[in-house]
């Protein structure tokens, strides 16, 4: 299990030390999807990162069954809003640069072609990122994260930049997905539609600087819809 422990996460700026994220605590349950919205700026992609061990915590630590997440290793894989291919790739190619080190051969080849099948692809395998629609392009960079076969699986604002009507289908694919290889799901997006229909907790993460948003009353604390399991507070 994912265990955020009181982050902070502070950068260093020209006007000075800019806090993000503080006291944000979280214990994500295996096997679960936990969606995270939040306004523009609020850290959404940050906190992200630190989970997938791209960055580390100011304060606190984030662990993956005890043990302290590091980038690179197999146990996360991250696909953004951008499906970040490599352009002189084919699809294919692009998805196998997700299999975890040291795959190769026949079995690496099956596995690419599994998960091509998976999100819809075996007719795109040869093709370069440039000759497929965003859509396609998007169930790739899935696909590529999806190689890893990682125990969490990070996502950015993945359907983001899709038309509704291959948005919807991404969930579906999503949720066949999960329900066939149920991995932990951890989705960053601005849709709130999406993130009910989608995950098992939607935890709202506040924008610590957004004065616009500052309550006259005082501030909402957290919100996590769906209580039934170990999930702590999302924010302060
Ligand atoms: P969006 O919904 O627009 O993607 P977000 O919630 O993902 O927003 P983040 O990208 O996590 O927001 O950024 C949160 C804040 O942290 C922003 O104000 C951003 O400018 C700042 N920030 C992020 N990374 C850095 C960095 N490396 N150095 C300085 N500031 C940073
Ligand atoms: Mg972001």
């Amino acid at each position: 299990r994912v265990r955020i422990a009181d982050v902070e996460r502070t950068f260093p700026t020209a006007e000075g030390p800019r806090t993000v994220l503080r006291d944000v605590t979280l214990d994500v349950v295996p096997g679960e999807i936990i969606a995270i919205v939040g306004p523009s700026g609020c850290g959404k992609s940050t906190l992200l990162r630190l989970i997938g061990g791209l960055d580390t915590p100011t304060v606190g630590s984030i662990t993956l069954d005890d043990r302290v997440v590091r980038a690179h290793d197999d146990s996360t894989a991250i696909a953004f809003q951008e499906p970040r291919l490599l352009p002189w790739r084919t699809i294919a190619q692009n998805v196998a640069l997700g299999l975890p080190r040291g795959s190769r051969g026949r079995s690496a080849r099956e596995r690419v072609a599994e998960l091509l099948a998976l999100v819809g692809l075996t007719h795109a395998a040869g093709q370069r990122p440039s000759e497929v629609s965003g859509g396609m392009a998007q169930r790739a960079s899935l696909a590529r994260a999806l190689a890893r076969d990682p125990r969490v699986l990070l996502l950015d604002e993945p359907f983001g930049a899709l038309d509704a009507l291959t948005r919807l289908k991404m969930h579906d694919l999503l949720l066949d997905i999960h329900r066939a290889q149920p991995t932990t799901i951890v989705l960053v997006t601005h849709d709130v539609e999406e993130a009910l229909y989608l995950a098992d907790h939607v935890l709202l993460l506040r924008n610590l600087h957004d004065a616009q948003l500052e309550p006259a009353r005082p501030r909402a604390k957290v919100v996590a819809l769906g209580s039934s399991s170990g999930l702590g507070a999302l924010g302060s």
